[in-house]
C-alpha cells in the first residue's frame, strides 16, 4: 500500500518510541487522536506543552516536580538520615504508597546497562554522589533498584561508589522477597513494606 499520509506515519513513529507501545497500539492511538472529534488531541497537546515547560527535576532528589525542591524533600517531618534510591518516579510512588518508609529519596531516572551501553555517567549518579558527600545528616542509603541484571549492576556500582565517597554511610538493598525480574511498579504494597523492613 502506498503511503497515504507521511505526517500520520511520523506521528505513529513518535508514539512507537514511548515505553510499552508497539506499532499496532501506536497506530490505534494516532488514529483515535485524528478522529473527527479532535478535542482530545487538542487537550493532550496543551497538557503536554504545559508539562514540558513546567515539570523539572528536584534539585535534591532528582524526581519530577513543579517546584525547585519537591514536596517530599521540603517536608520537615521526613527522616533525613535515610535516602532510598529508585529508578523512576513511578517506583518512588509505589514505595510512598506502602507508608512503610518516611525517609528521603533519590531518583536515578535510569539504570546502568552494559548491554545497552548505558554507564554511570549516563544516569544521575554524579548528582547522587555529590549529594551524599555534602549532606552530613545521611546515615543510611537504601538501594531499591529492581532485581534484574541492570538493577544489580546499578546497585553494585552505587555500593562501591558510596564506600569510596562516604564510607560512614550504611548501604543496604531492599531485601529479596520481591520476585526477581519483576518491576517494583507491579509489586504489591505489603511485599514492598516487608522488603523495606527485611533489608540487609
Ligand atoms: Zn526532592
Amino acid at each position: 500500500m502506498p503511503t497515504l499520509s507521511p505526517t500520520l506515519d511520523d506521528l505513529v513513529d513518535a508514539l512507537k518510541r514511548l515505553p510499552g507501545l508497539g506499532p499496532r497500539s501506536a497506530s490505534r492511538i494516532a488514529e483515535q487522536l485524528l478522529s473527527d472529534d479532535r478535542r482530545q488531541a487538542a487537550k493532550l497537546l496543551k497538557t503536554l506543552e504545559r508539562a514540558v515547560k513546567t515539570v523539572k527535576h528536584c534539585e535534591l532528589c532528582n524526581t519530577l516536580t513543579d517546584e525547585v525542591v519537591c514536596p517530599i524533600c521540603a517536608d520537615a517531618s521526613r527522616d533525613r538520615t535515610k535516602i532510598c534510591i529508585v529508578e523512576t518516579p513511578a517506583d518512588q510512588r509505589v514505595i510512598e504508597e506502602t507508608m512503610a518508609y518516611r525517609g528521603l529519596y533519590f531518583v536515578l531516572m535510569g539504570l546502568i546497562s552494559p548491554v545497552k551501553g548505558i554507564g554511570a555517567e549516563d544516569i544521575n549518579m554524579q548528582k547522587l554522589l555529590e549529594r551524599v558527600k555534602k549532606d552530613k545528616l545521611v546515615r543510611e542509603v537504601l538501594i531499591a533498584t529492581p532485581f534484574t541484571p541492570e538493577g544489580d549492576a546499578t546497585a553494585h556500582f552505587i555500593a562501591k561508589a558510596m564506600a569510596s565517597v562516604a564510607p560512614q554511610i550504611r548501604v543496604t538493598r531492599l531485601a529479596r522477597g520481591i520476585p526477581a525480574g519483576v518491576e517494583l511498579e507491579y509489586t504489591d504494597a505489603n511485599t514492598i513494606a516487608g522488603a523495606i523492613f527485611g533489608r540487609r
